[in-house]
C-alpha cells in the first residue's frame, strides 16, 4: 500500500465544499475555502463567533444541525472539523460512498486527502506535505516562505500589476512605516520594502527599517531635499514620478499613515496624473499608537466615545486656519493634537476661552514607541508650562480628555 499523496491544486470557484463542524478548526479552515471562491456549507449546531460573523455577512450557508449524509449531496470535497471519531467516520462514510475526498481534523490516517501547509506570494502558491507530519510541514513552508519573501523579481508579482503599464512595470507604493518602533509597520510594508528598487524615506520613519534594506536600493532622504518645503515637494513627486517610469519599484516611506498629515494623497495624484500606478498601505498612526504607548486609550466605555484628531501646525488665530477651534473647545470626546507643541499655550488657551475645562486632563507624549518615548502628564491648563518646563520636543502628540486617566488604578 502506498501512501504517497498525489499532489493536485482544486479549483474550487463556484463549487460546493461542505465543512462540518464550527469551531476553532472550522474558523482557521474556511477563510482559504472562501478564498478560492467555494460555495462553502457549514454544518454544525453551533459556531465560533467569527463563523457566525461570515454566515451572517452572507458569505457561506450554515447549516444549524448535527451532519445528516445528504448534506454532501453536489458537493466536491468535505472538510471534518469535528473531534468526536464516531461522527467524524459517519461523514467519513457519507463521503467515501459518494466519492467524495475527505480531510479529517481529528485522525489524518483515515482522511483520504490532506490538506498541505501553504505560503502564498502573489501569483505563487507553494504547498508542502510533510509526509504524515504536519510539524515537519510547517517547518519547511517556513523556510520557503523566508527564501521567497527576501526575492523580488516578476515571477512573484500579481499578473494584474504587469503588463501593458506605458512604465514598463514601475510603480508606487506610498506605504505607512508606523510610528517608530520598527515592529510596528505592516507586513505588507515590510514585504514592499524587500521588494523596493527605491526607497524615498521622511525624516519620521523608523531608522532600522532602512537598515535592514538590501545594499542596491537607492535611498533617498525626502528631508534633507532643499528648497522650501513646497518646492521640496515637487521635488519629491518628481522623483517618485522618474524612478517608477524607468520601471523601478519605488517604495514612499513615511511616518505613522500616508494620509494622516503626510500629504500622501498629493503624491497620489502626481502618480495619477503622470500614469503611474500607485498601491497604498496605511499605517499605525501616530495620533492613535502615541497615547496607546503611554496607557492612554484614545476611547473607553463610559468616558469617551469619540476621538478628534487635529493639526495645530496653524496658529488657532491665524487667517491659515482651517480648524474651528471652538467648536473642538465644546466637545466633550478625546482631542489629539499632532504637530502642536509650537502653537500649544494658543491652542490650549483658545480651548479653554471657549469652554473647555481647565482642570480636563491632558498628556503628552514625545517619540512614542521608541526607546526614547517620554510622556508627560498635565492639565489643559498647566500643559503648554509644563512642556516648556520638561523641554518636551517634537515630534510629539497631545492628548486632551477624560481618557488620559482612563486606565488609572
Ligand atoms: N502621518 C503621521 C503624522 C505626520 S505629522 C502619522 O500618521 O503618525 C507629524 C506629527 O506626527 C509630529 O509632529 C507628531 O505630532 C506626530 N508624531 C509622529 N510620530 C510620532 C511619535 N513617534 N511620537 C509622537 N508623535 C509623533
Amino acid at each position: 500500500m502506498s501512501t504517497n499523496p498525489y499532489p493536485l491544486g482544486l479549483r474550487l470557484d463556484g463549487r460546493r465544499v461542505v465543512v462540518v463542524g464550527g469551531g476553532v478548526v472550522a474558523t482557521r479552515r474556511v477563510p482559504a475555502l472562501l478564498d478560492a471562491g467555494a460555495d462553502v456549507l457549514l454544518v454544525a449546531p453551533e459556531l465560533t463567533p467569527a463563523l457566525r460573523a461570515r454566515a451572517d455577512a452572507g458569505r457561506l450557508r450554515w447549516v444549524p444541525r448535527r451532519f445528516e449524509p445528504d448534506d454532501l449531496d453536489g458537493a466536491w470535497l468535505v472538510q471534518v472539523a469535528i473531534d468526536d471519531p464516531v461522527a467524524a467516520e459517519s461523514v467519513s462514510a457519507a463521503a467515501a460512498e459518494r466519492r467524495i475526498f475527505c480531510v479529517r481534523a481529528d485522525d489524518r490516517t483515515v482522511a483520504t486527502a490532506w490538506t498541505p501547509a501553504v505560503t502564498r506570494h502573489g501569483p505563487v502558491t507553494v504547498a508542502v506535505l510533510g509526509g504524515g507530519d504536519p510539524r515537519r510541514a510547517m517547518t519547511v513552508r517556513d523556510a520557503i516562505r523566508d527564501l521567497l519573501g527576501a526575492r523580488k523579481g516578476p515571477l512573484l508579482t500579481p499578473a494584474v500589476e504587469e503588463g501593458s503599464l506605458p512604465n514598463a512595470g514601475g510603480r508606487v507604493a506610498l506605504v505607512g512605516a508606523g510610528p517608530g518602533d520598527p515592529e510596528l509597520i505592516t507586513v505588507k510594508g515590510r514585504r514592499l520594502l524587500t521588494e523596493a528598487d527605491v526607497v524615498v524615506a521622511d525624516r519620521l520613519v523608523p531608522g532600522l527599517l532602512l537598515d535592514e534594506l538590501r545594499p542596491d536600493v537607492e535611498l533617498v532622504d525626502a528631508s534633507k531635499i532643499p528648497y522650501g518645503p513646497s518646492r521640496a515637494q515637487e521635488e519629491i513627486n518628481r522623483i517618485l514620478v522618474d524612478r517608477a517610469r524607468s520601471g523601478a519599484l519605488v517604495v514612499r516611506l513615511k511616518g505613522g499613515d500616508p494620509y494622516v498629515f503626510g500629504r500622501g494623497g498629493e503624491e497620489l495624484l502626481a502618480c495619477a496624473a503622470a500614469g503611474v500606478p500607485v498601491t497604498v498601505v496605511p499605517g499605525v498612526t501616530s495620533s492613535i499608537a502615541a497615547p496607546a504607548a503611554a496607557g492612554i486609550p484614545v476611547t473607553h466605555r463610559a468616558v469617551a466615545h469619540e476621538f478628534t484628531v487635529v493639526s495645530g501646525h496653524v496658529a488657532p488665530d491665524s487667517p491659515a486656519s482651517l480648524v474651528r477651534w471652538e467648536a473642538l473647545a465644546g466637545l466633550r470626546g478625546t482631542l489629539v493634537i499632532l504637530m502642536g507643541l509650537k502653537n500649544l499655550a494658543a491652542i490650549t488657551a483658545t480651548l479653554i476661552a471657549h469652554g473647555r475645562s481647565p482642570r480636563t486632563p491632558a498628556a503628552v507624549v514625545q517619540e512614542a514607541t521608541t526607546g526614547a518615548q517620554r510622556v508627560l502628564r498635565s492639565t489643559l491648563g498647566a500643559v503648554a508650562t509644563d512642556v516648556l518646563a520638561a523641554d518636551l520636543r517634537p515630534p510629539a502628540v497631545v492628548v486632551v480628555g477624560d481618557v488620559v486617566h482612563a486606565l488609572d488604578s
